[in-house]
């Protein structure tokens, strides 16, 4: 099959390296050790990736601290730890 090449990945029940099979988007391998099979989605391999890049990320983060900042109380608490840092630094 032209799809199906054969990586080394990390076995999550025990540590060791064993031999998968990479097919379509699916990684498939079998630990002799813990004598069960070792399935990934190709994406778990993604996560890697810095996720402050992601712009899905991104924007969940700006809505979250959007959100947060329409909380008076947050906004006071905020201010008054800027105006602290703000004294702090003149010395
Ligand atoms: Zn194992």
């Amino acid at each position: 099959m032209e799809n199906t090449k054969f990586i080394k990945v990390v076995c999550p029940a025990c540590g060791q390296q064993v031999e998968a099979v990479v097919r379509d988007d699916r990684i498939k391998g079998y630990c002799t050790t813990a004598r069960q099979y070792v399935n990934y989605l190709v994406e778990t391999k993604m996560e890697k990736k810095d996720y402050r890049q992601d712009p899905e990320y991104r924007t969940k983060l700006r809505a979250a601290t959007k959100k947060m900042w329409q909380d008076p109380e947050y906004r006071d608490k905020q201010r008054a730890a800027l105006k602290k840092k703000g004294m702090k630094t003149k010395f």
